[in-house]
């Protein structure tokens, strides 16, 4: 591969994640549920996974369920938690910039019933605890706000909005696939936890009670996630068959992947610190650069509370999809949003929420950078996207 810069859609597998899920597939490749001692060796192998797990983000090993990736996770808990709550209120808050995973389920459960606020966030990508507590009603069950957005990269204000949902006995699901592994944090659920785990800071998120994550999306398999479901939240299965995780998700556990995310987690939080401090440099370098070279060109999402590998930047009077083909022509490939939505060919509805002016919308490309990434990488990204948009705009002419 060249210069891969598309690590918010998929990350490079670490290392650490194929050496601990290969002999899960190779040798010891029992069913979890067998009671005979390779089907014994492969519960072992899912239950030091979930201790792992837990350790990193500092909650307890029982409140993670394993699934299948971040959808899964996201239509089990906001699924699973208003059919389980339904008698409690039918009141549902969310935002405009949302995953499809999440707005899709909440489109479906508006069919069973629920009534969906929909919170607009400013041209930053941002929503505010003001907007949210503006909205809840008595009847206000759950909001669903995702950490960080997968195109614009902004980063809402979780713990704000934790501390008010759990001040206000209202459960809160976070769509966290894209900040797992890559913005520091505790759940803070562990009894009697000693000290943070690496690479997370003293800030716990007491009040999250459901949060969702994609392998990966932080250097472990594909089809691999999981849903934290804080202890004592009521959800109900979407997925009806054996009596695995709990009974929350049925069917035999993708040992591998999940041996295999672990060891992808337990690397990304010890290196976090590092990871996210030259992703950043990187980003901020490259963001800078491309506003200074080519003109009418401008940055979308915060500066600040942004994911630290992402470059979103629109061109005005450019199509994106004619850069994306001409990039990846250079060996460089990119994207033009999120993957679900670049291959639609409709502008992203994160791109509609944040109002940006006409002649930007369709020249809107995403660069994400990985721990890997280099600035001879960044360099060459910059220079050929120098020379596509002045092509680009002088064939308009
Ligand atoms: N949520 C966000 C923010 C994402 O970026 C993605 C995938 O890109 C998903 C959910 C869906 O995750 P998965 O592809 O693992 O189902």
């Amino acid at each position: 591969m060249a210069i891969y810069l598309d690590n918010a859609a998929a990350m490079r597998a670490r290392a650490e994640a194929l050496a601990a899920a290969m002999p899960y597939m190779a040798e010891q490749y029992g069913n979890p549920s067998s009671l005979h001692t390779p089907g014994l060796t492969a519960k072992k192998a899912i239950q030091k996974a979930r201790e792992d797990i837990a350790t990193c983000l500092w909650c307890k090993p029982n409140e993670l369920v394993f699934t299948s990736g971040g959808t899964e996770s996201i239509n089990l808990g906001i699924k699973g938690f208003f059919e389980a709550n339904r008698s409690r209120g039918k009141h549902i808050i969310t935002t405009n910039i949302e995953h499809h995973a999440v707005s899709e389920s909440l489109a479906w459960l508006r069919t069973l019933g629920a009534d969906i606020t929909v919170l607009p966030v400013n041209g930053e990508g941002l929503i505010t605890v003001e907007q949210i507590a503006r909205a809840i009603r008595p009847d206000t069950v759950l909001i669903a706000v995702q950490y960080a957005n997968n195109e614009i990269g902004s980063i809402q204000p979780i713990a704000e909005i934790a501390g008010f949902a759990k001040e206000k006995g209202i459960a809160l699901f976070v769509d966290a696939v894209q900040a797992v592994g890559h913005v520091p944090f505790a759940l803070g659920s562990a009894e009697g936890a000693g000290k943070l785990p690496q690479g997370t800071t003293s800030q716990d998120f007491l009040g999250i009670t459901m949060l969702a994550a994609s392998a990966h999306k932080f250097g472990g398999p594909k089809g691999t996630g999981f849903l934290f479901v804080r202890e004592g939240t009521k959800l109900a299965p979407q997925m009806h068959g054996g009596p695995q995780e709990m009974r929350l998700r049925a069917g035999t556990e993708n040992v591998p992947g999940i041996v295999g995310m672990a060891a992808a987690i337990i690397s990304s939080c010890r290196e976090l610190r590092e990871d996210s401090r030259k992703m950043r440099a990187l980003r901020d370098n490259m963001i800078d650069r491309i506003l200074e070279t080519i003109p009418d060109s401008r940055v979308n999402g915060t500066r600040t509370n942004r994911l630290p590998g992402n470059v979103s930047i629109s061109f005005a009077g450019v199509e994106a999809a004619s850069v994306l083909v001409l990039m990846d022509m250079a060996g460089i490939a990119c994207s033009g949003g999120s993957a679900c939505t670049s291959a639609s060919g409709t502008l992203s509805h994160v791109i509609q929420a944040i109002h940006m002016p006409e002649d930007y919308e369709n020249g809107t490309i995403r660069m994400t950078l990985s721990p890997d990434t280099t600035r001879a990488e960044v360099d060459a990204a910059i220079a050929a996207l120098t020379e596509i948009v002045a092509k680009l705009r002088a064939g308009r002419q």
